[in-house]
Formats: C-alpha cells, sequence, structure tokens
C-alpha cells in the first residue's frame, strides 16, 4: 500500500532531512508518526503525496513507483491520496461546499453527481448544515472537517495528516480524531504526524518514532513515548 526503500531526502540548502528509510504501512493500518520537532516527519509526509521527492531510495503508493513517475501524472496520485494540514488550508472566499467542490476531480459529470457526491462528504464530517458558510464562520474543528471532507471526496484510499489537531482544543480534537477513526474503519489507511501525546496513548494504534531522519522505533499498539 506505501512503501519506503531506502529512502533519502537532502533538502538544497543540505539539510539531511531523511536517512535510509524503510517502512512499510500495509492496507487499512492507521499509523502515528512522532518524534521531536525537526525529526523528519513533515518532509515523511510531503513525499508520500510528492510534495518533495525523495534524493535517493524509492516510494510505493498503492503499488506505483512514485519517484518514477511524470510531474504530470502527480493530479492521479492526488485523487488516491488524500491530505489534511494542521492549518485547514482552506480557501477563505469559498464556501465550505465550494472548498470541497473545488478538489473534486471532474471529467465531465452532471452536476448533480457532483452535488451529490460534495454534500455525501460533508454529511460524513456531519457538517452539512455549514455547506454555505465561509471559512471565517466556522470553528477551528469545523474547519477542519471541511478539509478532511475536501481530503475524502475524490474517494482516496490514504489519508494524511499534518498534525491535524495542532491548532485544536482537547474537546475538539478528540472529535476529529474520532472522525479519522470512523474514516480508518472504512478501510481508509491513515498516516497522522501528531505531538498529541494524549491521543497516541489512547488509540493504542501503529506507532513510527523518528529522530534526526530516521526510524528509531516501530509498535503496533504503540505508545507517544517522548514527555512533551
Ligand atoms: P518535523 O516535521 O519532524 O518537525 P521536518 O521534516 O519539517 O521535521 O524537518 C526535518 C529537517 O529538515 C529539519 O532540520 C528542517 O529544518 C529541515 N527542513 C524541512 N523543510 C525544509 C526545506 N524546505 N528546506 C530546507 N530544510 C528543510
Ligand atoms: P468554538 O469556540 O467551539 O471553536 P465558535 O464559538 O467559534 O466555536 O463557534 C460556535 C458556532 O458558531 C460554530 O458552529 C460556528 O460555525 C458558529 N460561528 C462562529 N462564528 C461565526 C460567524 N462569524 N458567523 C456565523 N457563524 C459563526
Amino acid at each position: 500500500m506505501i512503501e519506503l526503500q531506502d529512502v533519502s531526502k537532502v533538502y538544497p540548502n543540505g539539510v539531511k532531512a531523511l536517512h535510509n528509510v524503510s517502512v512499510k504501512i500495509e492496507k487499512s493500518q492507521f499509523v502515528y508518526l512522532v518524534g521531536p520537532s525537526g525529526a523528519g516527519k513533515s518532509t515523511f509526509i510531503k513525499l508520500m503525496y510528492r510534495e518533495e521527492k525523495p534524493t535517493s531510495g524509492d516510494i510505493y503508493i498503492n503499488g506505483q513507483n512514485i519517484t518514477r513517475i511524470k510531474n504530470r501524472h502527480t493530479p492521479y496520485l492526488r485523487r488516491s491520496v488524500g491530505v489534511v494540514f494542521q492549518d485547514y488550508k482552506l480557501l477563505p472566499r469559498l464556501t465550505s461546499y465550494e472548498n470541497v467542490a473545488f478538489a473534486l476531480e471532474v471529467t465531465e459529470r452532471p452536476a448533480r453527481e457532483i452535488k451529490k457526491r460534495v454534500m455525501e462528504v460533508l454529511d460524513l464530517v456531519n457538517l452539512k448544515h455549514k455547506a454555505r458558510s465561509y471559512p471565517h464562520e466556522l470553528s477551528g474543528g469545523e474547519q477542519q472537517r471541511v478539509a478532511i471532507a475536501r481530503a475524502l471526496v475524490n474517494k482516496p484510499n490514504i489519508l494524511i495528516a499534518d498534525e491535524p489537531t495542532g491548532n485544536l482544543d482537547p474537546d475538539t480534537s478528540w472529535e476529529i480524531m474520532q472522525l479519522f477513526e470512523r474514516i480508518n474503519l472504512n478501510g481508509t489507511t491513515v498516516v497522522m504526524a501528531t505531538h498529541d501525546k494524549e491521543i497516541v496513548n489512547a488509540m493504542k494504534k501503529r506507532v513510527i518514532a523518528i529522530e534526526g531522519g530516521q526510524i528509531v522505533r516501530d509498535q503496533l499498539r504503540g505508545d507517544y513515548g517522548y514527555e512533551d
């Protein structure tokens, strides 16, 4: 499903963000990526949706080597990998509905089908009633739910998230985490970088710890393992 083989990433300024990382994530797994700031978690995430390319090594997503695909094929990858960020990254001048519809890859589909899919996914995150709201009219948790709906609208089988609860209070973080768990139970692979110790310790999912650009721990039903 997701496989990194001997992946290294050196940024143009010479920073070595990942060294010789090899790991396999099976279909429908839920994985937390933990580790101190600067460890390489965001780089790991960015490599999976091809925001960055590895300096060496190979990355397979759904059996396809994405290090070898042409840039013009990146949109196809984006259909199978949904991404959620800490700061939501919604377009401020678009409503919830429009933010989600904008992400939908449409190849001449009838308007009613588009509307059906967008409303279906807003319903999944319990935000149908906020379809006409703009991001500034929504709470942080609601904005993140719109971002999750947007990430899911093309029915990806992988959902990756970089600190999705980083700007949310503990109760809202739990709601968002339950939503990720529900999505995972429907068969979607979830890979999430997080500093949320309480949540990681309570969920008992696979935990991969990265330090200094290398995997230092990989446990099924793991713990957060840091004090922060
Ligand atoms: P984390 O997400 O665990 O905090 P990152 O993957 O963001 O770690 O960063 C890993 C290392 O790579 C850090 O030393 C960081 O400063 C560096 N880094 C991240 N992005 C870039 C970039 N675009 N250019 C140069 N260095 C970067
Ligand atoms: P929280 O404190 O839980 O983050 P808010 O107080 O920001 O939530 O919002 C509570 C409810 O009020 C939410 O459902 C949100 O959509 C709605 N809301 C907040 N600000 C506005 C606004 N400017 N216009 C319309 N609805 C709003």
